[in-house]
């Protein structure tokens, strides 16, 4: 009798998901995290009077009661709807690039083309048709994908079949001509970590549709809040967690999990192991490239590692709108290129691109009366940081957040003047934190051939299960799914045992 149906190697996003649906299902579940608080990503600090949330900028697809997007029908399968208060956001998103944009776009897609329309109205036609494209593109997916339709043809969903695997930027092109208008409308490429033309349509349509109609959300206490109610429900469910307790090995016999081997020298036998450290820990390290079949391997070569953040967060002393912020999510860039802005994440030079998120607009409880926070982020490759000496790191890192404070003060000019902590965090921080090589924060670079449709949850070894990031998208809702995933398809497999 094993010790356990199940162990879950880290309590992120995926990870808890994973557990508490495994444990509601009554499956005896050990949940094992190498940090002592819940989340993953899904986190908060302290520093001096501010909790800082790490990561959540906006929450997607959550829907409403009438209408629900696929995470409000997760956290209420899990019970924890209650346990979480949300708000929704009213905008989208505002771009600013000086001198070229400053646009605001709703969180509705009428008011959104009417923004558009109005900021470049010689493209009227082009703006139009390419969101109705995106729309029906979007319903035709939904009825592949989400509906799981038994009978999808190219006949039947011709746009999923010839748009799906397209890269972003043909399609952007052939609607969209003035490079300020492809800037507004594309900008959530950043929450891919891929610019247009290495983003799959699908996953760039799919992100503005999924924002437009179920909206954006923030949770009152920020991510933390949630992680922590995820875990709570996953006890309550009578899972077990240990914190403070990294997985070390993972023992195969005959190509099947027989065991976990924590940091602390405790084996515990299980037939099953769900990871949420990702493949190249979880195959590499902990199973051992000896143990692992060879195509499982080669597929794992194949993959590159995708993009860690260079985040500023940061706490004031008056209210937002004293510095004059009005909107909580806020693109502050140099360039309407999105090539060039990604190909800036490879190196210390400063950053073309950013995104300030001030959750008091939305939340004004959110940080102490009379003060504000805002989280400033640029996404940042690791390997020029890893290249960085020891003796130089602070410097660094510092002159680094200087520039990115520089950008932001081209929108909002006060921030320095009401600054009143400053914490910034590196790809080596998310490291350090994490244990992702080079603390990769949406997993792998998810280029066409890297997206959901193709990515694998099951391992070739028998009982192994990945969850999260690299498992096909990053991001909180899509990697909240892959944990619920994880969990549906091995329950049926222990209830057929
Ligand atoms: C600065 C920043 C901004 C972001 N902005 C957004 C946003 O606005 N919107 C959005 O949707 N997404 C955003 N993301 C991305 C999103 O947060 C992540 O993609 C997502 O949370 C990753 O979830 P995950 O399930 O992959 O787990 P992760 O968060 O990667 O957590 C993995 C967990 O596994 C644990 N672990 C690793 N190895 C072991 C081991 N050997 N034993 C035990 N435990 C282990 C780690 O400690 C960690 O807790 C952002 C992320 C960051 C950092």
């Amino acid at each position: 009798m094993p010790d356990y149906d199940v162990v879950v190697i880290g309590a992120g996003n995926g990870g808890l998901t994973a557990a508490a649906g495994l444990a509601k299902r009554g499956h005896k579940t050990l949940l094992l995290e190498r940090h002592n608080v819940p989340g993953g990503c899904a986190t908060s600090f302290i520093r001096g009077r501010f909790e800082f949330e790490v990561a959540l900028h906006q929450l997607s697809g959550m829907g409403f009661p009438e209408f629900p997007g696929p995470l409000r029908g997760l956290l209420t399968d899990l019970g924890v709807m209650d346990k979480i208060e949300f708000i929704q956001q009213p905008n989208l998103y505002r771009v600013f690039i000086p001198g070229k944009l400053d646009i605001n776009l709703k969180a509705e897609r009428a008011a959104a083309i009417e923004a558009l329309i109005e900021k470049f109205p010689a493209e009227k036609d082009g703006i139009t048709k390419f969101f109705d494209l995106l729309y029906a593109f979007c319903t035709e997916l939904v009825g592949v994908l989400f509906m799981n339709d038994p009978e999808a043809t190219p006949e039947k969903y011709p746009l999923f079949f010839k748009l799906a695997l397209k890269n972003a930027q043909g399609i952007l092109d052939e609607y969209l001509k003035d490079p300020a208008l492809q800037a507004a409308v594309t900008i959530y490429w950043s929450y891919a970590g891929l610019p247009p033309s290495r983003l799959s349509f699908m996953d760039l349509a799919m992100m503005i549709w999924a924002y437009l109609e179920f909206k954006p959300w923030h949770m009152k206490g920020g991510s933390q809040a949630m992680s922590n109610a995820i875990c709570d429900a996953f006890i309550n469910f009578g899972g077990d967690a240990r914190f403070n307790c990294a997985a070390k090995k993972i023992r195969v016999e005959n190509g099947k999990i027989s065991s976990v081997i924590t940091e602390d020298g405790d084996e515990i036998s299980t037939k099953f192991v769900v990871s949420n450290a990702g493949p190249i820990p979880t195959l590499i390290d902990m199973v051992g490239a000896e143990n692992c079949p060879s195509d499982e391997l080669k597929t794992l070569n194949a993959r590159t590692v995708g993009l860690s953040a260079f985040t500023v967060y940061m706490g004031f002393d008056c209210d937002p709108a004293d510095m004059g912020i009005d909107k909580a999510t806020n693109f502050i860039c140099s360039t309407t290129d999105a090539e060039l802005g990604h190909r800036k994440m490879k190196s210390l030079d400063g950053a073309e691109f950013s995104l300030m998120t001030c959750y008091d607009v939305d939340d004004p409880d959110f940080s102490p009366p009379g003060a504000c926070q805002a989280s400033l982020v640029t996404l940042q490759y690791a390997q020029p940081w890893m290249a960085v000496p020891p003796s130089k790191y602070y410097d660094t890192k510092y002159r680094f957040a200087e520039k990115l404070i520089d950008l932001a003060e081209k929108a909002f000019p006060d921030l320095r003047k009401h600054l009143e902590e400053a914490e910034p965090a590196t790809p080596l921080t998310h490291m350090r934190y994490l244990g992702h090589p080079g603390g990769s924060i949406y997993g792998s670079e998810h280029f066409t051939r890297e997206t959901s449709l193709f990515v694998n949850s099951k391992s070739a070894i028998q009982g192994l299960f990945f969850t999260g990031a690299w498992n096909g998208s990053g991001g909180f809702q899509p990697t909240l799914q892959s944990g619920a995933s994880a969990a549906r398809q091995i329950s049926r497999l222990l209830k057929k045992q």
